[in-house]
């Protein structure tokens, strides 16, 4: 857990629960020790400490961070490597903006002021300046891939080695059994995100929930069925004119799911989801009964 588990020349990653992609840029400090990027920065500082301890054992010293989205369980360690390193921390120009104010991202889960339960390390980030990618010429070997849909604007990172840094762009089998409802921002960009994914090759992927794989084809297929299926129980629920909370209580029931506040607040947000999916494609109507706005499949 936790360790520094190196998978190419150039390339290393850290065990654990978040697998933050460790790079060895090729130069080294004032002081001797070698530069690395960091992809990603761990859930918090708890978890930064920790992984900073690897990177002394190591000998390495943190030069600079990419963020492959601004979900706070991939942010939430910027702030100790800034104020340790005063590392220059970058992201796509979207996400840059998200981290750098953070108040605004609990606020998208919940949208409105967001109620305590959610503000916890998963949602909340301590605000960090963070930079446009686009606008520095990206370290030698280093390659952007864009994986939008799990979130606004996320990217992949691939390195020198040809690993591929995946972020949030698939989860494990284990999690989807445990937790269908995997977050997923924009489900039609997502599929092609996943579709795409399938093509890319790469020598290995490390996804950032999930262990790393030589192959991608069979993770990504797990990951479409798992949504097709959320899609296809959402459907089926909707075949009665439903409000949105019948719709969540009824796919938690089917799911031998227990609902609780904080999962109301993020998994409802995913029903939503699949419900403007579903209703911009045409696939659902909504109508008004008696100030119940209710969705129902499209005849
Ligand atoms: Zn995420």
């Amino acid at each position: 857990m936790n360790e520094l588990i190196k998978v190419g020349e150039r390339t290393y990653y850290i065990s654990g629960p978040f697998h933050v992609g460790v790079y060895d840029l090729g130069t080294k400090s004032e002081t001797d020790l070698k530069q690395v990027c960091l992809i990603d920065s761990g859930v918090d500082s708890t978890v930064a400490r920790v992984i900073d301890k690897r990177m002394i054992e190591a000998g390495f010293c943190v030069k600079m961070i990419i963020n492959t989205h601004y979900h706070a369980d991939h942010t939430g360690g910027n702030d100790y490597f800034k104020k340790k390193y005063d590392c220059p921390i970058y992201s796509t120009k979207m996400n840059a903006a998200l981290i750098s104010n953070y108040d605004i991202c609990p606020a998208i889960v919940w949208g409105a002021k967001p109620i305590d339960e959610i503000m916890n390390n998963y949602f909340y980030a301590t605000p960090t300046e963070v930079w446009d990618i686009d606008d520095i010429t990206l370290p030698d070997g280093m390659e952007l891939v864009e994986l939008n849909g799990h979130s606004l604007s996320q990217i992949g990172v691939r390195t020198s080695d040809d690993v591929l840094f995946l972020g949030d762009a698939v989860v494990s089998k284990e999690t989807i059994d445990k937790h269908p409802l995997t977050y997923i921002y924009d489900p039609k960009v997502h599929f092609e995100t996943l579709n795409r994914l399938k093509g890319i090759k790469a020598k290995l992927y490390i996804p950032y929930h999930a262990e790393p794989v030589k192959k991608i084809k069979s993770l990504c297929d797990y990951n479409i069925k798992c949504m097709e299926d959320n899609i296809a129980l959402i459907k089926e629920i909707c075949s009665e004119p439903r409000h949105l909370d019948e719709i969540i209580s009824m796919f938690y029931n089917r799911r031998g799911l227990k609902l609780s506040l904080y999962k109301y607040a993020v998994e409802g947000g995913i029903i939503r989801t699949y419900l403007t999916y579903l209703y911009n494609k045409g696939e659902l109507t909504v109508a008004n009964e008696d100030n119940f706005i209710k969705w129902k499949n499209a005849q």
